[in-house]
């Protein structure tokens, strides 16, 4: 894989690295130096509309549309192996752009290929139905049938592996797709783009136009050539991208921000519930949709509880990302520390405590990055404006309940839906749980443990849609009615029933 420092990275339309025609390209920085490491082009209307037109004609050329389901799905197993060669080279480059861990990288992207195997599968699997209707001599079909061009808007998380719910299943489909990263972490998607011509896809099935949301997210969200739009990324700006496609009405999957719940009862085994606790909204600098961010205590238990979480956060070892022993790396833009300190800041000031962290290191290289300490906030309440919007930075709040009836309450009452966890030995109290909390993930006595077979997803402002497992052939396949009368009568042309 060519190196990627220094240098100017183009945009991925047909097949083939273009410079953008908007001539305009933008910087993306290395959030452990706050330094510049290379360039990536900041795509106009018009780039965007030629990578539109590149994939609407994939869709209809012979070489994609007629190519047999099989050999779809064989494409998209060359490609995963292809992946795996590749993989280390992509997670160095993601740590890169966007701090997170390179053990972390290192293992999501060597399993990622395997991800690519599981929706390959849906290639020749992508069936209809025979519907009994009320007359003989007459066969109702349903097909399905790919989509069309599917945009998609990834956050800078984790760019690849957010994709990959989303990509594999449209490439075993049939579809092609329009994919807009990140403006701060574009170099792994443009590499994967080429990764797919390398394993064989015809060119246009895949593109890459990068550039400000603003800018090239607007102008594709816009466009009038999609047939569906999945987003990734904050509610504010999935709320601005749906209202784009309605106007148009593109249908939109919307995988979104999050408020989680992470619940310990008192019955648990305090250290495996810490360490819960910890990886639920430390790990990744508290940068995942799902984080674990807000943290209630059953009151029996709290003080023990805060002790422990404040003994293993004040050992949590913040570090450059590529080290071995480093837990927590830099958060991935400066926007995003100035964020953390804000909320910090205004949670102190409605009353909150900080148990531990609250500040940026300033000692050595540590200095120089976008770090910022694991922070434990007590004396939080529900209400508190750190505990109601999402901070996407290692910041937990923790709050005391009774009894069932009131930590049900205190879950649900949050705008956002995505995930929950819970702690406890008691099963029925888990599934209770599991039952009448709003969120589209539910992890009992584990935390952060998603897997690309399940319908991964939110509810409320947390969006809509499934990403993975099975559901995603029915989100991204359109279903089409064939009706056949072979009786050979002759119908009545002015009465039409239903049968
Ligand atoms: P963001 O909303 O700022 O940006 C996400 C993407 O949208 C970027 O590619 C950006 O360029 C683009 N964008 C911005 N404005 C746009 C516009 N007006 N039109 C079209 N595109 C536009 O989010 P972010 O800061 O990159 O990512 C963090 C957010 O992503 C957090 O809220 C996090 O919870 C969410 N997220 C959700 C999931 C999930 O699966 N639910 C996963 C990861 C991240």
């Amino acid at each position: 894989m060519k190196s990627i420092e220094g240098s100017r990275q183009g945009l991925f339309i047909g097949g083939r690295r273009v410079a953008p025609l908007s001539g305009r390209y933008i910087a993306s920085y290395d959030p452990t130096t706050a330094e510049p490491w290379y360039e990536v082009a900041d795509a106009g209307a018009e780039d965007v509309d030629a990578a539109v037109r590149s994939a609407q004609a994939a869709f209809v050329d012979p070489a994609w549309r007629r190519m047999t389901q099989t050999d779809r799905g064989k494409l998209v197993r060359r490609l995963a192996d292809l992946l795996l060669q590749h993989a280390d080279d992509l997670a160095r480059i993601e740590t890169r752009d966007n701090g997170k861990l390179l053990r972390e990288m290192l293992a999501q992207l060597r399993a990622m290929p395997d991800a690519y195997l599981y929706f390959a599968g849906m290639a020749d699997k992508l069936q209809g139905d025979t519907i009994p209707v009320n007359k003989l001599d007459m066969l109702n079909l349903t097909l399905r049938e790919p989509v069309g061009v599917v945009g998609m808007i990834t956050p800078w998380n984790s760019p690849l592996m957010l994709l990959t719910g989303t990509l594999a299943p449209c490439l075993a489909i049939g579809n092609t797709v329009v994919i807009k990263p990140s403006e701060h972490t574009s170099a792994s998607t443009l590499a994967l783009a080429e990764i797919i011509m390398e394993a064989g896809f015809p060119a246009g099935v895949v593109n890459v136009v990068t550039g400000n949301g603003a800018t090239a997210g607007e102008a594709l969200t816009r466009h009038p050539g999609l047939a569906k739009i999945v987003f990734t990324g904050s509610t504010a700006t999935g709320k601005r991208i749906a209202a784009n496609a309605a106007s148009q009405l593109v249908p939109c999957q919307m995988e979104l921000g999050g408020k989680s719940p992470h619940v310990v009862f008192a019955d648990v085994d305090l250290d495996r519930a810490v360490n819960g606790v910890v990886a639920g909204v430390f790990a990744a600098a508290g940068q995942t949709c799902i984080a674990g961010s807000r943290c209630f205590v059953e009151a029996g238990i709290y003080d023990r509880f805060v002790d422990s979480l404040v003994d293993r956060t004040r050992r949590i070892r913040i570090g450059h990302p590529e080290n071995d022993d480093t837990e927590i790396g830099p958060l991935a833009l400066s926007a995003q520390l100035e964020k953390v300190e804000g909320y910090v800041g205004s949670g102190v000031a409605e009353g909150a405590r900080i148990a531990v962290g609250g500040h940026r290191p300033q000692q050595g290289e540590l200095g120089r990055g976008w770090y910022y300490e694991p922070t434990v906030l007590v004396d939080a309440r529900n209400d508190m404006g750190f505990m109601r919007d999402e901070i996407f930075g290692p910041v937990v709040g923790v709050v005391p309940f009774r009894d069932e009836a009131e930590l049900i309450g205190l879950a649900n009452d949050t705008r956002y839906g995505l995930a929950a966890g819970i702690w406890t030995q008691n099963i029925d109290r888990a599934l209770r749980f599991a039952r009448n909390v709003d969120a589209g993930t539910v992890w009992i006595n584990t935390y952060r443990s998603a897997a690309y077979m399940s319908p991964n997803g939110g509810f409320k402002e947390s969006g809509y849609g499934r990403r993975g497992g099975f559901e995603v052939m029915r989100e991204f396949s359109r279903l089409k009615n064939v009706v056949v009368d072979y009786s050979g009568a002759t119908q009545d042309p002015f009465v039409i029933r239903l049968r």
